[in-house]
């Protein structure tokens, strides 16, 4: 069976300190710490590419403003014909 993804992250590297919060937080486990080290020396976040359900739950325990941000699967208004179908939008 297929199923359709709900949400995805972006963590910005830039401002992830590497803390593991999100990580550790994220229901479904599709946050980790990259290998790499970042230009801070820290081994920043990274989404594994599936899995993300858009809960929010990693935008929430992250401590560095801007580092994480959710976005939601928007769901077609049956109403509104010209709304991209399984576009994405932020949510957080
Ligand atoms: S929004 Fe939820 S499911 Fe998606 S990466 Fe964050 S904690 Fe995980
Ligand atoms: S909680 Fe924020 S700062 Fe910590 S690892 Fe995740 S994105 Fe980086």
């Amino acid at each position: 069976m297929t199923t359709v993804a709900h949400g995805k992250v972006v963590i910005r590297v830039e401002e992830c300190k590497g803390c593991g919060l999100c990580v550790d937080s994220c229901p479904p486990r599709c946050l980790r710490l990259a290998p790499e080290l970042s230009a801070y020396g820290v081994h920043p976040a990274e989404y594994a590419g599936e899995g993300c359900t858009g809960c929010g739950i990693c935008f929430y325990c992250c401590p560095e403003p801007g580092a994480i941000i959710v976005y939601k699967r928007r769901i077609p208004d049956r109403t509104t014909a010209s709304q991209p179908k399984g576009s994405y939008a932020a949510a957080l």
